[in-house]
């Protein structure tokens, strides 16, 4: 899988692509896709429904003439039988990479392609281009990009190396995960963790490292993960966005999972992988 970026802009090569035996679409719409076991379901292009025709990248940068396509329409209102329709967080971690990045690309574009049809110069109406992956004014030809909105996620650790996780209230009881953010205007990464730790449960932390990241386009976010250390372990919690906090040995945390008071975030997210990467691997 090659996202092919410099053949976005060749509209007689894009053309080619959409009539060749091996291209393959997929049908996206809200961030969906039909799914079947740990597969997405692709058609042909001949097969799919009309709408706004996305340009994923190619099985091998080009060079048969095959494609892959995302097209933005409803999804069946019964769908085949063994499929159903299915998000990135549904699905992220049962699909293979290629196809996770594949979904995870199909619906940062179809979320931004729906939630910008206008210029935010001028306000006149905004048409797709360049395999959609921009957007031109029709009043002044300004172009406008698809945006990232960069999040943090922070595994913070104290001198006992126990884990820190918080619930938040919108969460089911026993939820718990790694604290999290939105990076401000003009602030680093690292800026933002120590201010969301500061802010969300009242410790300072020192030592941020990165980890890894994760595109979550619900509509747009990027999850940047990190470690963070705790200078001191007292918690004083915001009572508004994080309303219970502790820290946990692994064997608190086994225990906890064991009699099901404590539920970690799902799998597919980055956050599970982060608390699983601290406590060794293995964790359900
Ligand atoms: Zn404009």
């Amino acid at each position: 899988m090659n996202r092919s970026a410099h053949l976005r802009s060749d509209d007689a090569w894009i053309a080619a692509a959409w009539g060749h035996p091996s291209s393959k679409v997929l049908v996206v719409h809200d961030a969906r896709a039909l799914v079947g076991g740990e597969h997405l379901v692709w058609t042909s292009p001949s097969n799919a429904p009309d709408g706004e025709r996305l340009f994923l990248g190619t099985p091998d940068d080009g060079e048969s003439g095959a494609a892959y396509f995302a097209v933005m329409a409803d999804l069946p209102d019964e769908p085949p039988e063994g499929t159903q329709p299915a998000s990135l967080r549904d699905v992220g971690a049962v699909l293979s990479a290629d196809e996770a990045m594949l979904l995870a690309h199909a619906s940062a574009l179809e979320q931004w392609h729906v939630r910008h049809p206008r210029c935010p110069r001028c306000g006149a109406p905004t048409t797709a281009s360049v395999g959609g992956h921009i957007r031109v004014c029709v009043e002044d030809g300004s172009e406008h990009y698809p945006r990232t909105d960069p999040a943090v996620i922070m595994l913070v650790t104290d001198d006992a190396d126990r884990a820190l996780l918080g619930h938040q209230p919108s969460w089911p009881q026993g939820r718990m995960s790694t604290l999290a953010g939105y990076v401000e205007a003009g602030e680093t990464l690292e800026e933002a963790v120590v201010r969301e730790v500061g802010e969300e449960v009242g410790v300072v932390v020192d030592d941020v490292r990165y980890v890894e990241s994760q595109p979550w386009p619900f509509p747009s976010s990027l999850m940047l993960a990190f470690t963070a250390h705790a200078r001191s372990s007292d918690l004083a919690l915001d009572g508004v966005e994080i309303t219970d906090a502790r820290w946990f040995t692994r064997d608190e945390m086994t225990a906890c999972i064991g009699d099901g008071s404590l539920r970690l975030p799902m799998r597919a997210s980055v956050a599970f992988r982060l608390i699983n990467r601290w406590y060794g691997g293995g964790l359900g």
